[in-house]
C-alpha cells in the first residue's frame, strides 16, 4: 500500500499538472522547500512541492500531524518564505518580494478564514467585512458588503458586533470578509474545526457556493474527510510532499486514503 509513492499519472483534474505556458493558475508553487533550523536539528517541513491550482476551483489539503499543511499554507499566503522555490499567486511572483509589497498583496489579493474565526470584537459585522478594503487603502463598498452579508445569509445583521452572534454566523461573517476584495484565493485553515455537525455544513455549502457562483478559488486545509468531501479535488501531504490527490472524492473515499497514509506500512515506504 505504498500511496505515498503512488505511480499516478497527473490528469486534467490533477493538482500536480505540469505547468501549462500562458494557463492563468490562482495559486501555483514550484519546488517549494521550506526547512526549519539547522544541522543535526534541520526539519525538512516542505521538501519540494510542486501543483498549480486553477481558478474558481475548491481544493482541499489534508495529511497526518507534522506533514506540513501549515507549513504549505504560510507559504502559499505569503505568510512565510519558502527556502527554495518560487509562488505565484494570480500570476505575480511573490518570492523575493519586500515585506510591505507582501503585506499589500495578502490584503486586496489574498482571503484568509481561520478556525477561530479572526473577527474583530469592537468592530461591527459590517466594519468587520469591510476591513479589507480599509486596510488596502480602497473604496469601503458598503453595498458589496451588504450583498456579500446576504449571499452568507446574513442580511440585515451589519449593525451587530461578533460577540452577539453564533459561531456559525461568525464564520459566515469570516467568509464575507474573505470574499470582499474579489481576492485571487481564499485559504481557509481548519474553517470547520470550531463547529458542530450541521454548522459546519452550513459553512462548506457556503464555500462550495463561493466557488461555484462567484468564481472564488478555495484552498481549504481540513483534517476532516466529510469536510474535504466538499471540494472539487484534495492532496494529501505526508512528510512535507504531496504524496498523493484525490477528484471529486466521497468522504470515504477520503478517510480511506488518509488511513493509509498513516498506515505503519507507510513509514517503511520509501522508495
Ligand atoms: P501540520 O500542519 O501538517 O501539522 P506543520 O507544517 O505545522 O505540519 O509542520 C511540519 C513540520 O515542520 C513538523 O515537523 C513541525 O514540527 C515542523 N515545524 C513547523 N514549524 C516550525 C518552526 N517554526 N520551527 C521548527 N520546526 C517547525
Amino acid at each position: 500500500m505504498g500511496l505515498r509513492r503512488s505511480n499516478r499519472q497527473a490528469g486534467p483534474d490533477d493538482p500536480r499538472t505540469a505547468v501549462v505556458p500562458g494557463t492563468d493558475w490562482a495559486v501555483e508553487l514550484r519546488g517549494v522547500r521550506r526547512r526549519y533550523g539547522r544541522g543535526s536539528s534541520v526539519v525538512h517541513a516542505l521538501r519540494g512541492i510542486d501543483l498549480a491550482l486553477p481558478r474558481a476551483g475548491f481544493t482541499a489539503v489534508m495529511g497526518p500531524s507534522g506533514s506540513g499543511k501549515s507549513t504549505f499554507l504560510q507559504c502559499a499566503a505569503g505568510l512565510d518564505r519558502p527556502t527554495e522555490g518560487s509562488v505565484r499567486l494570480g500570476g505575480t511572483e511573490i518570492t523575493g518580494m519586500s515585506e510591505n509589497k507582501l503585506t499589500a498583496l495578502r490584503r486586496s489579493r489574498i482571503g484568509f478564514v481561520f478556525q477561530a474565526f479572526n473577527l474583530l470584537p469592537s468592530l461591527t459585522v459590517e466594519q468587520n467585512v469591510l476591513l479589507p478594503m480599509r486596510l488596502a487603502g480602497v473604496h469601503q463598498d458598503r453595498d458589496r458588503a451588504a450583498g456579500l452579508l446576504a449571499k452568507v445569509g446574513l442580511e440585515g445583521k451589519g449593525k451587530r458586533r461578533p460577540g452577539e452572534l453564533s459561531g456559525g454566523q461568525q464564520q459566515r461573517v469570516a467568509i464575507a470578509r474573505a470574499l470582499v476584495t474579489e481576492p485571487d484565493v481564499v485559504f481557509a485553515d481548519e474553517p470547520t474545526g470550531a463547529l458542530d455537525t450541521t454548522t459546519a455544513a452550513e459553512v462548506l455549502n457556503l464555500l462550495r457556493g463561493a466557488v461555484d457562483t462567484l468564481g472564488a478559488t478555495v484552498v481549504m486545509v481540513t483534517h476532516d474527510p466529510a469536510a474535504a468531501a466538499y471540494a472539487d479535488s484534495v492532496l494529501f501531504l505526508a512528510d512535507g510532499e504531496i504524496a498523493d490527490s484525490l477528484p471529486r472524492a466521497s468522504a470515504t473515499q477520503i478517510a480511506a486514503r488518509m488511513k493509509a497514509l498513516t498506515a505503519p506500512v507507510h513509514a517503511g515506504a520509501a522508495a
